[in-house]
Parts: structure tokens; sequence; C-alpha cells
């Protein structure tokens, strides 16, 4: 049975790995970490992880941990678990039955890093593969590249032994496509703008009316662990923004946006706004920031902050001039400290939540947040 815990518990959670490891987390850049021997193995991951079962018997998070424990390899235990989200038809932000784009078709981003082998895969905009980041791991382990985008992607997952399916959409999300192609502007793609405000619009109307889950609209998992050595690799994977124009790519695939991490320091990785993380590259920064020795929820509030300061197109912006999305950040040490934070605590008046597996069994753990209470109806 999950564990439901306090603020207080989480901090003090989240500190074990860093008192049973003895270390602080960052060396300086070239300098030889520190050699750790008794992390507590930790999962952390978006909220889904802890949610979609696929059928099975567990979730992202749980299937993630036991495997590390187990002593399989960190990264390949890591894709195991979100592989479960992704061919879960329910998820409707990752994998198969993903939100589609403009057009209809489910095109879908990951991208993965290896922390000791210091190695890196991605794939963007692939269509007719449920499970994106086997496929990015197949780069990672196969190739001398780091990112393989649309239909070079697809040709190269055949060529791996991927099956190749025509569509990728389950009934769920055939019928949110249709409905918010039957409501938008049919003149959207003449203006950029327009259609963007069009878009959000509808989608807005769509929440209010129930046919989309409001944490949904932007939706993703990623999923980083570090094992009882202290090492670190992480995984993103994502349907990407609901209804977005065909071959836009977000933050998901992109190393340093959507997943960054290194091994001598730690991983961060992120769900929501991507434009937000591709203009801030927020998931390097906070390694960066952990390898200056900040804990990972005092770095993940430094990439919050960088957003914040660049956002200032007014249509991004509420009446009180603050963005209005939200973008979220999952950051461990190799240490085993964590945290999940996010610009807003709270969604509709929900809290906003990050899935965590530990000793402890997994749990849904609230998140820290940069501007305290959240916004409503904000895709
Ligand atoms: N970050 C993803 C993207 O921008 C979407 C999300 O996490 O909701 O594609």
């Amino acid at each position: 049975m999950p564990h439901k815990v306090n603020r207080r518990d989480f901090v003090k959670t989240g500190t074990a790995g860093l008192l049973a490891a003895g270390a602080g987390t960052g060396p300086a850049f070239g300098q030889a970490p520190a050699v750790l021997t008794s992390v507590k193995p930790v999962v952390i991951s978006s909220a889904n992880g802890f949610k979609y079962k696929n059928g099975g018997p567990r979730t992202c998070v749980e299937e993630a941990f036991g495997r590390i424990t187990r002593g399989e390899d960190v990264l390949d235990a890591l894709v195991a678990g979100v592989n479960i989200v992704e061919l879960d038809p329910e998820d409707d932000s990752v994998g198969y039955g993903g939100l589609p784009n403009a057009d209809g078709v489910v095109q879908l981003d990951s991208c993965c890093m290896h922390g000791p082998r210091k190695r890196a895969g991605g794939v963007a905009a692939i269509e007719g593969v449920r499970t994106p980041s086997l496929v990015a791991k197949a780069v990672l382990d196969n190739t001398d590249h780091h990112l393989i985008v649309g239909k070079g992607a697809q040709d190269f997952a055949r060529n791996m032994g991927f099956t190749i399916e025509a569509d990728l959409n389950t009934p769920k999300s055939r019928k949110a496509w249709l409905e918010w192609k039957r409501r938008i502007d049919p003149e959207h793609y003449l203006d950029p703008i327009k259609r963007d405000e069009a878009g959000r619009k509808v989608s807005l109307q769509m929440m209010r009316e129930g046919l989309l889950d409001p944490g949904h609209y932007w939706g993703t998992i990623n999923c980083d662990g570090v094992n009882a050595k202290g090492e670190v690799c992480g995984v993103t994977t994502t349907s990407g923004l609901s209804f977005k124009i065909p071959g836009r790519v977000g933050d998901s695939p992109i190393l340093g946006a959507g997943l960054w991490l290194d091994g001598e320091v730690g991983a961060a990785g992120s769900t929501g706004r991507g434009e937000a993380n591709l203009f801030n590259l927020s998931s390097h920064l906070i390694v960066e920031e952990m390898r200056r020795g900040r804990h990972p929820k005092d770095a993940a509030m430094e990439a919050l902050k960088r957003i914040k300061a660049n956002t200032v197109e007014k249509r991004l912006l509420t009446d009180k001039g603050l963005p209005n999305f939200y973008v979220t950040f999952y950051v461990l040490d190799r240490t085993g400290r964590y945290a999940g934070v996010d610009l807003y605590g709270t969604l509709n008046g929900k809290p906003r939540q990050f899935a965590v597996c530990t000793e402890n069994g997994p749990q849904l753990l609230p998140v820290e947040s940069l501007l305290g209470e959240g916004l409503s109806d904000t895709p």
C-alpha cells in the first residue's frame, strides 16, 4: 500500500541518502568524485509514474526500483519502468494513445542518458513506435549519435527490429483530437499567434467540459534513478504538447532541456511547457547548480527563477505578470537526495505531485513550488 508522507517526512527522506553516503554532491568539473558505497537507491518520476500499470502488477517507479535493487543496469530499469506508461492506453500524454498533433498523428519524443557510461540517445517526432524510450536507448547503444528525428528515426527503429504501426491513436485520443479539430478556427495555420490563442482557448474549454485532462495537456514521463553505487541514469518520454504543429519538438528529447545528467553529480528531468526548458536549457542548468553543491530543490528553484525572468511575452503571462503555464522538475543527486519542484504548487486547487520509490515503497509527494498557489484553467 503506498505510504503518504507529509512535507517534513519528505525532507527527511530526501536527505537520507546523503547522510548515508556522508558526502557532498558536486566535485568541480574534471575533479574525481568521491567514491560512494552506501547510497540508498531512489527512483523519482512525474506523478504518472505512480499511476499507470498497463494491466500489470506494478507502476513505473515500483518496477524501476525493484530492478535497480536486484542489480539491473539503472537505465535498463528506468526504461522498463517508463515502458509501462508508454504502453498503457489510458495515459494520453506518453507513447501509445498519446494525444496526437494538429493533423491527428501521434508523434513521440524521448531521450535517455547513462551516467557511468557517459552515453546519451534520443529520438524526436517519431511515428509508429509505441515505446520511443527503447528507440532512444537503441540510439544510445548502437550509434555514434545523440538524436535521430522524424522519418529517419522511424527507419532506424525498423532496422533495429521495432514494430512500426500505422497509427498509435486509441479511440480516446482520436475522439479528443476530432473534438479539438471540430472546434478550431479553420484559418489557424495562416497566423501562428492566432492559432496558438485559438488552440489554447479550445483546449481550456474542453478541459472545463471534462473532455481533456488538465494534467495532460502538457504531459510526459520523466524518470531518474540512482543505485547503491551512486550510478545515476534518466529517461524522458512523451507525446509532447497536445495538438501541436506537426513536426514540433519540445524539450523531452533534447539533452540539457527535458533531461540532463552527469554521473558524477546527478540528474534532472522535466515535464510541462517544453519551450520554457528549451529556451533556458533548464535540466543542464540544474545539474550545474548541483555541481556547485546545491541541494536538488535549490538547484531546480534556480532554473524556475530563470524561466520566470525570461518569460516576458504577454500571451504567456497571467494578469499578475507571472508565467501562465506549468514546468515541473524531477531532480536527484548521486547521493540519493531528491526533489520535485514546480512553478506552482496546485492545479485547479489540487496539489501537484511527483512520484518516488525508495526502500519505503512508492509514494506520491507534493511538489515544492516557486510561486505558491497555482493557476486554474491553465494548459
Ligand atoms: N514537455 C513536453 C513538451 O513540451 C510536454 C509535457 O511535458 O507536458 O513536449
